[in-house]
């Protein structure tokens, strides 16, 4: 199990007593609000891939990280494929970039051609719009990231299929009516 508490982050495994918890300064770590997995984390210490491997409860989640050192501190970062495996919200974008970069690339990514950017970067980051969530950094002080699913994005239930089938065809269209029903288009 990986846990962050009080600006630090912990490697135990509840059923393993023989395996040390380690503990670690965490400086930076993103845990997604819908399945409570961590994304990723930076933190002052070290993990070898083999022992990290053995604080992984469920097997699926011993591949689940990259990991890696930068200026002294190490990385993880869950794979997007392994989160895509267990949570139905897809990261967007490069994790700790921010949300303008985030939506800058989920644009670039679904060919959105919506002109107010501006709309949907407030939307978002005020958390009023549906299908998006802000992931924030426990430790505040990396820029939060972005969480996206598109059936969230407008409430579909009790829609006759045709008109469900339109408005999912075209994502320009839907944010922007999505956008329109918040009140945050120009
Ligand atoms: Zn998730």
């Amino acid at each position: 199990m990986i846990e962050i508490t009080n600006g630090r982050i912990y490697f135990y495994h509840t059923m393993k007593p023989e395996l040390k918890v380690l503990d670690f300064i965490c400086l930076s770590a993103y845990i997604c609000p819908v399945c409570k997995k961590v994304l990723s984390a930076y933190f002052v210490g070290s993990i070898i891939p083999e022992s990290f491997k053995e604080y992984m409860e469920q097997d699926k989640m011993k591949y689940a990280y990259e990991m890696g050192n930068t200026q002294g501190a190490q990385w993880i970062k869950m794979r997007d494929n392994s989160h895509r495996e267990t949570c139905s919200w897809e990261v967007v974008g490069a994790l700790s970039k921010g949300i303008n970069n985030a939506v800058k690339s989920f644009i670039e990514i679904h060919n959105i051609k919506i002109k107010d950017h501006q709309a949907l970067i407030s939307a978002i980051e005020q958390e009023k719009m549906p299908g998006f969530k802000l992931v924030k950094d426990e430790i505040g002080t990396d820029m939060p990231m972005v969480i996206f699913k598109e059936n969230e994005l407008l409430d579909t239930k009790g829609m006759p299929f045709e008109k469900k089938w339109e408005l999912l065809r075209d994502l320009t269209n839907t944010i922007d009516s999505v956008l329109k029903s918040i009140g945050m288009h120009n």
